[in-house]
């Protein structure tokens, strides 16, 4: 039988994680990049945008609905800041989950000025008489409130001043055909290379007036998951470290013992991803597993490892997406320390046979905790 590994070890918290955490709030504002010449990496879409800017300023009407995807802390509401900056136009910013009701995004519609930008974060997660109002301001810019309830309600339209709708996904796979089919310009977001989180990692130490050699700074972007907010969040903890346990200049030596010390590994690696990949290969013999047994061992919503963990994971080849569900692949083995089973073996994505038998339950639970 499974062994049910949230009994016999610890839930994993995400020390690394590419979400904004609240008190980060007002640090990432000033670490922001404010116009397009400021933001750095993801060459095509910029230049995709500044053309889309350019031509509409030129024109004098405001822009395409703009959709920018990618999984979080690359970079989607500092483009959607920016292309409000760009225009020179005032932005209102709300979120998927905030619009409870249809009313609720009607009362924002009604109050925009024409050439307004609208920033809809987590768009997919709008609540569905609400995405059918937004239909009709994106394409005809008017919306009909519906006043009264049963037979005697009557639908009044309402203009809406011609604005420009940035919306942010991190799930671009859960919006509806009809929505995606209204943005007039959409983007995704890729992982950044380490070239370009050296360039961030330099940038966002100059204003914040940290001392850091060369190396320190490739050491620091080299951990990022490819993640400019975890890039800037491990700058201000090796900066922590640095003050308190060194001489305050962050180096390759103090960079690397302050990154063990908050558990991020050589290659970026946090708690969360290790313990997604260490439960599938020490509870579930590499897989494959189901979504949800797997968040529930590393005691994570679904979500968070859906869209923080496998991206990544999946993008270094350490964790393969397939039919029957998440499977560790030899990478992954090879990156933890662990010999594959022969009927892990047997499962691994590219293996020769496909003989899929029941998980031994051999593998030492013990490996639960190790580092690097
Ligand atoms: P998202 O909306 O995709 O979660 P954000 O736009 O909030 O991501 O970015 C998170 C932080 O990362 C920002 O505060 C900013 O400091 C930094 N950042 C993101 N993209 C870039 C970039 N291309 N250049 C410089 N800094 C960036």
């Amino acid at each position: 039988m499974t062994p049910d590994p949230t009994t016999q070890n610890p839930p994993i918290q995400p020390t690394v994680s590419a979400y904004a955490q609240p008190a980060e709030a007002e640090l990432e504002l000033s670490l922001r990049p404010r116009l397009l010449g400021e933001f750095i990496g993801q060459p095509r879409v910029r230049e995709q945008l500044e053309l889309l800017l350019r031509s509409a300023q030129r024109r004098g009407s405001p822009p395409d609905h703009i959709l920018l995807s990618g999984p979080p802390g690359l970079g989607k509401t500092s483009l959607a800041m920016i292309v409000a900056a760009e225009l020179e136009a005032p932005i209102r910013v709300t979120s998927g989950p905030a619009i409870e009701r249809s009313g609720d995004l009607a009362a924002i519609l009604t109050s925009l000025s024409e050439g307004d930008v609208l920033f809809i974060d987590e768009i997919h997660r709008i609540a569905k008489p609400a995405e059918e109002l937004l239909y009709s301001a994106m394409e005809d810019f008017r919306v009909d409130v519906v006043v009264g309830k049963g037979p005697g309600a009557t639908a009044i339209p309402l203009d809406v001043a011609p604005f420009t709708l940035v919306g942010a996904t991190t799930r671009s796979g859960l919006l509806t055909g009809p929505m995606r089919d209204r943005f007039g310009f959409v983007a995704r977001l890729d992982f950044y290379d380490p070239a370009e989180l050296e360039h961030v990692v330099a940038r966002s130490a100059g204003i914040l007036k940290v001392d850091i050699t060369p190396e320190g700074v490739s050491e620091i972007a080299g951990r990022s998951r490819g993640t400019p907010r975890i890039a800037n969040r491990l700058l201000r903890r090796v900066r922590d470290y640095a003050e308190v346990r060194a001489d305050g200049v962050v180096s390759l030596d103090v960079a690397s013992a302050a990154l063990r010390v908050y558990d991020v590994d050589s290659i970026g690696l946090d708690r969360l991803d290790r313990g997604v990949l260490q439960t599938l290969i020490t509870a579930y013999g590499g897989g494959p597993v189901g979504l949800t047994t797997l968040a529930m061992a590393v005691g994570e919503e679904p979500d968070t490892v859906e869209e923080v963990a496998e991206p990544y994971l999946v993008r270094c080849g350490l964790l393969a997406r397939t039919s029957r569900g998440r499977v560790a692949t030899p990478a992954a083995w090879q990156h933890l320390g662990v010999t594959p089973t022969p009927a892990a073996s047997g499962r691994l994505p590219g293996a020769a046979t496909h003989s899929v038998q029941e998980h031994s339950g051999t593998v030492p639970m013990a490996l639960w905790g190790d580092q690097e």
